[in-house]
């Protein structure tokens, strides 16, 4: 099975006002970066490929000399370089879907060219910013001829692809792009009710990332995609007006990693990798599908890991120092348990 390490390498916008780039995107807290080159350093140690999808319109608000930089480190550290588009740094609205046809095509046009001349490589794989891509961001990245996307993320409400006709975690081939959907996961299954999440290690303990890779190996998925942005790593306060590492994610992820290098059965690769020999491997093989309204060439086996409540109840004491609702839901869970170990030791003394 292969794992792709993704990295949405971006500044953001709060209140209205872009946030500083350095922070954002290098993670530069005094001295020490906890951005991009920590993320780098640490693949780096385990010999692991990462995808960065660089926002590159943010160059029209930064400059174009310091996204160069940027794309130029990722390039020279040896992993892969693809196109992000929040088209909010040069149009009005924030997503892709919310564009025409025409004009995704020409966003993706814009993108394209400007991964070029920073890098002096096209990109191969885009991701639309807030995973807002629609069927027609599809049909304009084959337009430009980008043959790999991966903007889903299936019961995310930003995002306009669906399932069906997509596969949930399965790679498709539509309009002759390739949709590798970022990999979900159910937090909860109660009857009908489902709660989907991305493998993120912001948000993901490492008991539950390594349970969800291990049943999407056992049960048959061909790729697995995890998500940090370049400010995983920081603490922010609500205005982004401080920052501070989180020292326990650093840890979480390079643990991650080296146990992704071990575990047999697992090569971590990027995308342009996938694009230079995946698509012609047999792994990758076309069917085609006569019921579908879109021209799905491949849809494959599809499977969504769960890793249960005990998972789930155990993140919220491994992120306790994280936010506020995680320390009331450990403190509830401990007091819950208290209270029936009490009545259990009551009930056998009667
Ligand atoms: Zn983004």
């Amino acid at each position: 099975m292969y794992v792709l390490i993704t990295v949405d390498t971006e500044s953001s916008i709060c209140q209205g006002k872009p946030l500083p780039y350095e922070q954002m995107v290098y993670g530069r807290i005094g001295k020490e970066c906890y951005g991009i080159p920590k993320i780098i350093s640490i693949c780096g140690q385990y010999g692991l490929g990462a995808t960065f999808f660089v926002s590159v319109f943010e160059a029209q608000h930064y400059g174009r000399e310091l996204i160069k930089k940027v794309c130029l480190d990722i390039a020279e550290a040896g992993h892969d370089l693809q196109l992000h588009t929040h088209p909010i740094w040069i149009d009005s609205d924030w997503l892709m879907w919310q564009y025409p046809l025409e004009r995704q095509i020409g966003l993706i046009k814009i993108g394209k060219e400007m991964v070029y001349q920073f890098s002096g490589e096209y990109p191969i794989a885009h991701r639309a910013g807030g995973f807002g891509a629609d069927f027609n961001t599809l049909k304009a990245l084959a337009a430009n001829s980008i043959p790999i996307d991966s903007s889903f993320f299936f019961g995310y409400p930003c995002c306009r692809l669906t399932s069906p006709p997509l596969s949930k975690n399965g790679i498709s081939l539509i309009d002759g792009v390739l949709e590798i959907p970022s990999t979900v996961y159910t937090e909860i299954k109660l009857a009908s009710f489902k709660r989907y999440r991305n493998l993120d290690p912001y948000t993901t303990s490492l008991p539950e990332m390594i349970r969800v890779v291990k049943q999407a190996k056992e049960r048959g998925l061909k790729t697995v995609v995890v998500l940090l942005h370049s400010f995983t790593f920081l603490k922010m306060n609500k205005d982004r007006t401080r920052f501070e590492p989180d020292r326990a994610d650093i840890k979480k992820f390079d643990r991650f990693c080296a146990w992704l290098k071990e575990e047999p059965g697992i090569e971590v690769v990027t995308m342009k990798q996938i694009a230079e020999c995946g698509i012609q491997n047999s792994e990758f093989r076309i069917q085609s599908s006569e019921h579908s309204a879109f021209r799905i060439l491949h849809s494959a086996f599809d499977f969504v890991p769960h890793p249960g409540i005990f998972y789930t109840l155990l993140r919220f004491f491994a992120h306790f120092r994280k936010s506020r609702k995680n320390r009331l839901v450990a403190i509830f869970i401990g007091m819950a348990g208290m209270m029936l170990f009490i009545i259990v030791g009551w009930l056998i003394g009667h």
